[in-house]
């Protein structure tokens, strides 16, 4: 798996510096633009700072060729599930203001339906299983899809559309992180 840190600039509208004292989840999010690479979303991030497209970024994205793209340091908050109100359990869960305590990875795609490539999902399942590995989460019900958060957002459209996936994903990476091999099933 190949992994580049590209930090984006700070700036008031994608990488506040504001700190995360703690993550208590994982969101994933799809990029709603097909075929877009890593490199390319993580320019669009940049490009927000002049502050006319307003508030967005995520900490990580994964390419089409399962290549990870870091954007904004762990220890620092990204501006992914921003939303005027919040699903209760999201609220329960994470808190009030779930940017604040939340890890935010953007998975790129091949069509409209929100389809992955194998190389992105072989991609996500490790570097989920690194991460709920070194802050100590179960990623059965450490995941979150965008949706569970904010309630309305079909995003990301794949997991949102195919539950079962979603939820056999999750197992996935909770076998990686205790046997190292997650028995890849994705078409
Ligand atoms: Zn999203």
């Amino acid at each position: 798996m190949k992994i580049e840190a590209d930090w984006l600039t700070p700036n008031r509208y994608s990488r506040s510096q504001r700190p995360i004292k703690e993550i208590r989840g994982i969101v994933i999010h799809w990029v709603a633009n097909p075929h877009t690479s890593a490199k390319a979303n993580r320019d669009y991030f940049e490009s927000r700072k002049s502050g006319t497209l307003g508030f967005g970024s995520a900490h990580e994205i994964i390419g089409l060729k399962g290549e990870v793209v870091l954007c904004i340091p762990e220890r620092e908050m990204a501006y992914h599930v921003g939303a005027r109100a919040y699903c209760a359990e999201a609220v329960r869960a994470l808190s009030p203001y779930p940017n604040n305590c939340t890890y935010g990875i953007e998975l790129c795609h091949i069509d409209w339906e929100g389809r992955m490539t194998r190389e992105t999902m072989g991609s996500l399942i490790e570097r989920l299983a690194i991460l709920c590995t070194h802050w100590e989460l179960d990623p059965v019900n450490s995941l979150y899809r965008h949706q569970e958060i904010v309630g309305f957002k079909d995003c990301p459209r794949w997991w949102v559309r195919h539950q079962a996936d979603w939820e056999a994903m999750k197992w996935l990476v909770r076998s990686e992180m205790e046997t190292g091999e997650s028995c890849m099933t994705f078409k």
